[in-house]
């Protein structure tokens, strides 16, 4: 283990892109294996010292910011293995959790594979990845990076190891789930509050027969430590090819999109060939496209919204799939000028930049302003993503507070960023994101569909799980951290872990 305590050099573990300030810790603790951790956690434990997990610090909700104790980093920790075929046409590679999704992707490229989660932060480790479940525009064909975790190497606050396997080990009915670790049986009963069942990055998991790897996965560093992880790979694309389409009536989005769904859900349920099948569908509003404008003069003035996505092929009928996708822009008639097109791997990746400009000018904006981002995560079941739009644009407008939307339409999971210049814009638009939650909660919807809970949004999942959520939270965490040391005030506040030891 390196300790490093330095102040000038422990300065960069105490931001993340949350915009909040005044994150410290007495030192930083670089792992270089996996004993080096379980050695370390057992000291920490015994001596009660708060250990804050770091992975690459990309993080919008400060769940990798610790507020005293000691930071735990795994940027030592990066090597990506071989890959190995499977009989299924799959394949798998063992990464360690420093390793830079970046890295990982361009690795199964250079194989002929795909590694399909593709969380816009590439810089991100897949240990954070792992721990906030991250996910990216191909959500809405691929999944989410749970669905690739085939199997963690964990360590926990006691010192103990274990080796989960996905498929082996499940809950029972009433929740409970037994398994061994190097120090012996652990026997855990999962949380019974009921989450939605739609894309969630809300709170443990906990839905009927979980599989027990499922509860390590989006646990945001309060359950153990991820040393290692097997994932899955994909056969990659043969081709593909994508599109910016600017639409001028906000209407004309949503039923574009919808009808894409459809035939997408029926072409994914039925494995038909040449058929439309997107890969992703990404939504910008006018107030996102006018931020980027100066990098892209090329938006068209008019453009109230945009949509971009992809299409990946498996076979040679590229110009057939593009005719059908044309087809379906002159039934909204869309002009060709208001189409930016694709036609290879290169082209779409300029578009995944423009993409990615949005979130890296929002936390510019954040950093600038000095105050702490205002950014939803919420996702609701189908058919009532207008109906949530509609609530938060009138509610932007009443404030009059500067606010942009994007995001994953296709999964009816939007970022709308409401971005405060001062102390006083900054409490209102708490106040606004609180009533949006309400709304999303009384939609069925989640509250955080991607990026975690963190140490921001408490009050935000209070509004899905109540105060007995929290309660029931504190006792599964002590459940598996019993010194509570790790990742504190993560997902729920710490004053449950207090409430709990006094009682
Ligand atoms: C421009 C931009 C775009 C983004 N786009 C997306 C997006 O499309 N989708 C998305 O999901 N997120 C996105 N994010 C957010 C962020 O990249 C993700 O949350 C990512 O998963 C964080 O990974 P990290 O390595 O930076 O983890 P950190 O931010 O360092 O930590 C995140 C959490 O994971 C825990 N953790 C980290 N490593 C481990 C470990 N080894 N074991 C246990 N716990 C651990 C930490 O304690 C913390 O709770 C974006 C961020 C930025 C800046």
């Amino acid at each position: 283990m390196i300790i490093k305590k330095d102040k000038s050099t422990i300065q960069n573990y105490f931001q993340d892109n949350s915009g909040v300030f005044g994150s410290y810790a007495d030192f930083i603790a670089i792992a270089e294996n996996e004993d080096d951790i379980s050695k370390f956690l057992i000291e920490m434990s015994e001596k009660q010292v708060p250990v804050t997990i770091a992975g690459a610090l990309t993080g919008n909700t400060a769940s990798g910011l610790a507020f005293g104790g000691a930071v735990l980093s795994l940027e030592n920790l990066n090597s990506i293995g071989e890959i190995k075929k499977n009989d299924d046409n799959s394949a798998f590679v063992s990464v360690q959790a420093g390793a830079r999704i970046s890295d990982i992707r361009i690795k199964a490229y250079q194989s002929g594979w795909l590694y399909p989660p593709d969380p816009t932060e590439k810089s991100a480790f897949i240990g954070g990845n792992i721990a906030t479940n991250a996910s990216g525009a191909r959500g809405f064909k691929f999944g989410v990076t749970r669905d690739y975790v085939q199997a963690l190497k964990i360590v926990f606050s006691d010192g103990s190891k274990s080796f989960i396997e996905r498929g082996k080990i499940f809950s029972d009915k009433k929740g409970n789930i037994s398994f061994n670790t190097s120090k012996g049986i652990k026997h855990i009963k999962l949380p019974e509050y009921t989450l939605p069942y739609i894309k969630n990055a809300a709170g443990y998991y906990n839905y009927p027969h979980s599989d027990l790897i499922d509860v390590f996965i989006g646990q945001e560093g309060t359950l153990c430590v991820i040393v290692e992880a097997v994932l899955k790979l994909v056969p990659h694309f043969k081709d593909v090819f994508g599109g910016i389409i600017f639409f001028q009536r906000h209407n004309d989005v949503f039923m574009f999109v919808n009808e894409i769904k459809s035939i997408s859900k029926k072409a994914k349920e039925e494995k038909l060939k040449n058929v439309i099948n997107a890969m992703s569908l990404e939504y910008f509003d006018k107030n996102a496209l006018d931020l980027i404008r100066d990098d892209y003069p090329a938006i068209p003035l008019e453009a109230e919204s945009g949509i971009m996505f992809e299409q990946d092929v498996y076979d040679d009928n590229t110009d057939l799939l593009i005719d059908k996708w044309y087809k379906i822009m002159q039934k909204y008639h869309i002009d060709d000028d208001k189409v930016w097109f694709a036609s290879n791997l290169m082209e779409l990746e300029k578009f995944r930049i423009f993409r990615h400009a949005i979130p890296e000018h929002v936390n510019e904006i954040v950093k600038k302003n000095k105050m702490p981002k205002v950014g939803t995560d919420f996702a609701v079941p189908d058919g009532k993503l207008l109906d949530i739009v509609d609530f938060c644009q009138k509610e932007f407008k009443n404030s009059g507070i500067f606010n942009l939307t994007f995001g994953h339409i296709g999964e009816n999971h939007l970022h709308a960023n409401i971005l405060a210049s001062n102390k006083d814009e900054y409490e209102r638009c708490r106040k606004l994101y609180i009533d949006i939650c309400s709304k999303v909660v009384e939609l069925k919807g989640t509250v955080s569909a991607e990026h975690g809970i963190g140490k921001l949004r408490h009050i935000f999942l209070e509004k899905m799980i109540g105060k007995e959520g929290f309660e029931e939270m504190a006792k599964f965490k002590t459940s598996l951290d019993e010194s509570a040391i790790l990742c504190q005030d993560n997902i729920f506040p710490k004053a449950y872990l207090y409430e709990k030891t006094c009682n």
